[in-house]
């Protein structure tokens, strides 16, 4: 029998805590009390609301919560002692059929883990789809997590104890998320495809026009063809063109859509999820029979990260009229002219031109990313509102001082040029933090043919400056530079600057940054308005069109560009939802 949510909101608190039994292993404390923020208007409401429980209860109460959790393959699955619902998850996790190896293996983790940490390692087997990890996957974690820090891990375990809940709840309401499950099915399908030399490997790259690249052009096509968008076509860069058709052939477009090519050895969601989520709104309109006021066209960009050619963001570039030319003579590693890689894909040159877009057509672009940064994980929310995509400036520095013998110069009389950019790293550090949303990294430093007993006399570095708006990134620079300046006085060090690099700020356009909030906010959930540290297609399109984006929460830290990357079908659900509601708003608007 399973639960609805009206049962929940109307039951006696008693009743209802009866309700939500067997969720926190030995701790029905968690519910119950978040039960007193009922009415809850969905589940992600009351799954927010346990969280925030367990967050308010302190560190003690978090690590009774972890010490009530059985041992992963543990002396209670072995002797059978374990809760029902724990059973079940071990087994479909097929702890429960170990090689001898591995659970020897596994109960080797389980005693470092224990030694280290003081508590028992927690892992939600049944994974970011519910339907469970390999045993393979399980170790590799365990091993993974030993290296964490000691606050990291605990917060760590604290957030797949949510996900195990999260998991019991759906089945307690049989909620499961349908096409949250759907999408991440098509993103596992799409990571198969994957350049020689990764495939191989294991790893998933996906550059610019490989026969991996033009695989997921076709996998993309074929699968926006069965969700029935009436027009699908390859245009001229690459970029996979669906386009779902309004009432009335004269309305105006909606366009969303994100990258498919990835980073070397990247994760599977970083651009992806983009495109398939929308597509999957098509579809469900496309089975309800229902045409909105208005085109929607969801566009497959061909290139986005600028791996196989210094081409960054060609893609959606071109939409705006941003192609280069010049780009066609650069060549890949191996040689390949990106003119040689287009030709031999088929695509015709002469019509890139005409892939810009006019703006008088298009209401705007909406753009779903998964947030590729530790903030939606940390604060326990699937889902948050975009208000800007940071604006960045880009310097290569040097310091120049005196190489003198490390021995003979005393402290006071050195020019250390490694020295002053180490301060400045610390300046800006602190200057940055100052701001609350502003980023500054010193990404590259280096001491040319340095030596163990020179004072180093120069110093190569790197800068790169982030903020939500381009005059507090502008700020943030000013004050960067004069502090570069008055190190370099006080130490009687030479610099020079270059510039390199200067990207506006692209800032939400706030009525399509409030119709994401109107999405959003019938979950219940706090709406979390937060700035893009990473540079997006939409940025593109904010010349020529409103923009605002969405994103979704990454699991493992929200770590992005590397193959950890991950979120679940239940928080890609969610922002499916959300999607469909924002189609069905801006319809309403347009009647
Ligand atoms: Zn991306």
């Amino acid at each position: 029998m399973s639960i609805t949510l009206e049962q929940l909101n109307s039951a006696s608190h008693a009743q209802a805590a009866q309700l939500l039994v067997g969720l926190y292993e030995h701790s029905p404390w968690i519910a119950e009390k978040a039960l007193n923020a009922r009415p809850f208007l969905s589940l992600a409401h009351l799954k927010h609301a346990m969280t925030q429980v367990l967050r308010e209860a302190g560190k003690d109460a978090q690590i009774s919560l972890i010490q009530a959790h059985p041992e992963l393959a543990g002396k209670a699955m072995v002797s059978q002692s374990l809760t029902a619902e724990s059973t079940n998850e071990q087994s479909t996790a097929g702890l429960t059929h170990c090689t001898p190896q591995e659970f020897a293996a596994l109960q080797k983790l389980n005693t470092d883990y224990k030694l280290k940490f003081g508590f028992p390692f927690i892992l939600a087997v049944r994974g970011a789809r519910g339907t469970g990890l390999s045993r393979q996957q399980i170790i590799s974690a365990f091993e993974r997590r030993l290296q964490n820090h000691p606050e990291l891990e605990l917060q760590e375990c604290l957030r797949n104890i949510h996900r195990i809940v999260e998991i019991r709840l759906n089945d307690k309401f049989n909620a499961a998320p349908l096409l949250g499950n759907a999408i991440w099915d098509w993103h596992e399908a799409l990571a198969q495809f994957s350049d020689p030399g990764y495939l191989e490997k294991g790893q998933l790259t996906v550059t610019y026009l490989t026969d991996a690249h033009r695989a997921c052009a076709a996998f993309i096509s074929q699968t926006m063809r069965e969700c029935g968008f009436d027009e699908v076509k390859i245009d001229a860069v690459g970029n996979v063109v669906g386009i779902y058709k309004a009432q009335q052939a004269d309305a105006k477009t909606l366009l969303t859509g994100s990258h498919y090519d990835t980073v070397r050895n990247g994760g599977k969601y970083d651009g992806r999820l983009g495109i398939f989520l929308p597509m999957a709104c098509v579809r469900e309109l496309q089975r309800q029979g229902k045409r909105l006021p208005f085109h929607i066209e969801v566009v497959g960009f061909a290139e986005e990260e600028g791996q196989r050619y210094k081409a960054t963001f060609l893609g959606s570039g071109a939409l705006v009229g941003d192609f280069k030319p010049e780009w066609l003579d650069q060549k890949d590693a191996d040689g390949v002219s990106m003119r040689e890689a287009m030709a031999q894909a088929g695509l015709q040159l002469a019509d890139i031109p005409a892939i810009k877009r006019d703006p008088g057509a298009y209401l705007g672009f909406v753009e779903v990313h998964i947030e590729q940064g530790p903030v939606l994980n940390e604060l326990d929310l699937p889902l948050g509102i975009v208000s800007s995509i940071n604006g960045s400036v880009r310097y290569l520095c040097e310091i120049t001082g005196v190489a003198s013998h490390a021995g003979t110069t005393p402290m006071n009389r050195r020019k250390d040029a490694a020295s002053a950019a180490a301060e400045l790293a610390l300046y800006i550090e602190k200057r940055a933090a100052r701001d609350g949303d502003s980023v500054g990294t010193m990404g590259m430093l280096q001491v040319p043919n340095g030596s163990i007993n020179v004072v180093p006399g120069r110093c190569l570095f790197s800068l790169d400056l982030r903020a939500p708006l381009d005059a507090q990134r502008d700020a943030l620079a000013t004050d960067v530079l004069a502090e570069l300046k008055a190190i370099c006085e006080r130490r009687g060090v030479q610099h020079t600057l270059e510039l390199t690099d200067r990207a506006a700020a692209a800032p939400s356009a706030p009525p399509w940054q409030k119709r994401w909030e109107q999405a959003v906010q019938p979950l219940g959930l706090p709406l979390q308005r937060m700035p893009s540290g990473a540079g997006h297609d939409a940025m593109k399109l904010h010349k020529i069109m409103p923009q605002a984006m969405l994103f979704v929460r990454g699991q493992n830290s929200g770590i992005s560009h590397n193959p950890l990357e991950s979120t679940t079908s239940d928080d890609i659900q969610l922002a499916t939802e959300a999607f469909a509601r924002l189609l069905a708003q801006l319809g309403a608007e347009r009647q």
